[in-house]
């Protein structure tokens, strides 16, 4: 089994491995930083921090390349803590015990943290390196982005000098990204009145489940069923025959489509062999339109205990009425890279009980003011039943453009190199480029990265060739930065 030490290129890969020694989970990111700095005055580079703990490190063009337009190398240096239930791990005191497997390199039993961990080693190697021709670089680690890009965030307008930002933390090999989705977070929290369960009722739990859930992201695009949102609308059927909401639960996290949700009913007896037929009905027309996406969905009803308080029918009515016409999903196709959505958003959670409705939704797109916009409609048709509605941890995004120059002078180099035309890709979730383009929206910005699998999990891995392509392109691409 050979070691990290022996894959090339040799430099990435030694700085990765003392990367992997220092611990840096998101918010203990100290002794990263104190080792990146100690790296800049070891090899007499100019670095700067600055609040919120960004490191910035400056390396002069080398000879006869002063001319070339300033390049942005940028990476974070947090890393996203997990580990399996049986592993004995304390992340910030712990180095990770990377190791290689066959074509991979991954960690026992936790996150390897190659996102982003290969990104900075890459950036390192470029900094020591003497062999390598470039134009003034400076080197940007971001601090804390896997929990609320605080770094990105709090990044200063005026600090950097470059023009072209070349971000390191994409996923795929072969791929190029010029653009990313911004999104906020709303918050939807309201009152209903309760009135008391009469006599002759039946309770039962009205459940969809077997769904496959997702990013409310990247995979948004998917077709997949929402559970909250089928859920309403079969309850919105039962309506007719005088079904009422005791309790309702939904979805567990914004940014996730929901796979599951549950209501808890009262059906009047008189209407039992009614709602039955209903929910047979929803079933075969449900079955019918997930077929491909969701072929394992159930709608399924079970005895329930009896519940005291039932919804009132008023709010019961409205709130219904209100969800189900709510807005989901993809709502937009770009208009200058097919096949990407553009504005979408994922109503995540739903709860009813004890008198509170909560529900949470997560608007994204590639244009800000489209956010704004969605994010107006849904607060307009909540605001109608007097639920508060906050709005928090929005971002920007990252607006692609077809015609920008590094894309065009890396989708060159990369067939040079590589005898293939690489892909581009826009990504429907976050990257840290969005909010650094909002700071300095002069800058040409691309994302590019080696092939990294399961990250975030215990499972993450990293595609050794790709590395290597990946630092192949990286390089090539240093040298034919155009003149400024
Ligand atoms: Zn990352």
């Amino acid at each position: 089994m050979s070691a990290i030490h022996e894959l090339q290129p040799h430099a990435l890969w030694q700085y990765f491995s003392a990367i992997c020694d220092i611990p840096h989970p998101s918010f203990h990111e100290e002794q990263i930083r104190e080792y990146l700095i100690g790296f800049a005055k070891e090899h007499n580079l100019e670095w700067q921090s600055d609040a919120v703990g960004n490191v910035i490190i400056r390396k002069q063009a080398t000879p006869g390349m002063e001319n070339r337009t300033g390049v942005i190398l940028q990476g974070h240096m947090d890393m996203v803590p997990q580990k399996n239930n049986d592993t004995v791990h304390d992340f910030p005191t712990d180095p990770i015990k990377a190791y290689v497997d066959g074509d991979w390199v991954t960690a026992e039993g936790t996150t390897l943290g190659a996102d982003n961990g290969i990104g900075m080693a890459a950036t390192l190697a470029v900094l020591a390196a003497k062999d390598l021709q470039h134009g003034p670089v400076e080197v940007l680690f971001t601090a804390t982005e896997e929990t609320g890009m605080i770094g990105a965030q709090g990044l200063q307008q005026g600090v950097l000098e470059g023009k072209i930002l070349l971000n390191l933390d994409t996923e795929e090999e072969g791929e190029l990204y010029i653009g990313c989705a911004g999104g906020t977070r709303i918050e939807i929290s309201g009152d209903y009145s309760t009135e008391s369960a009469q006599g002759g009722l039946t309770f039962k739990t009205l459940s969809i489940s077997g769904l496959k859930g997702g990013h409310s992201g990247c995979d948004i695009h998917l077709g997949r069923g929402n559970a909250i949102k089928l859920l309403i609308r079969v309850l919105h059927r039962l309506e007719a025959e005088g079904v009422r909401i005791a309790s309702l639960n939904g979805g567990s996290l914004a940014n996730a489509i929901p796979r599951e949700a549950s209501a808890v009913i009262a059906i009047p007896e008189a209407s039992l062999a009614a709602c039955d037929n209903i929910i047979d009905q929803c079933r075969h027309e449900l079955s019918a339109e997930l077929a491909n996406a969701e072929p394992k969905l159930t709608l399924a009803l079970s005895d329930a205990a009896p519940a005291a308080e039932l919804m009132s029918l008023r709010d019961q009515n409205q709130w219904v009425a209100v969800v189900d016409a709510c807005p989901n999903g993809a709502q937009r196709m770009s208009d200058s890279i097919a096949g990407v959505v553009e504005t979408s958003l994922n109503l995540g959670v739903l709860t009813i009980n004890e008198g509170k409705i909560k529900a949470h939704i997560l608007p994204r797109s590639l244009v800000g003011s489209c956010i704004d916009a969605l994010s107006d409609a849904v607060a307009g048709l909540f605001r109608m039943l007097d639920a508060e509605v906050v709005f928090s941890d929005s971002y920007p995004g990252w607006k692609p453009d077809p015609d920008s120059r590094i894309l065009a002078t890396m989708k060159r180099v990369y067939a040079e190199l590589y005898g293939q035309e690489p892909g581009v890709q826009v990504v429907h979730a976050g990257l840290e480029c969005g909010l650094l383009g909002s700071k300095y929206p002069q800058w040409d910005m691309i994302s590019f990265g080696p092939t990294i699998r399961f990250p975030h999990s215990p499972d993450e891995k990293v595609h050794i060739q790709s590395v290597a392509r990946f630092w192949g392109l990286l390089v090539a691409t240093l040298k034919a930065i155009p003149e400024v």
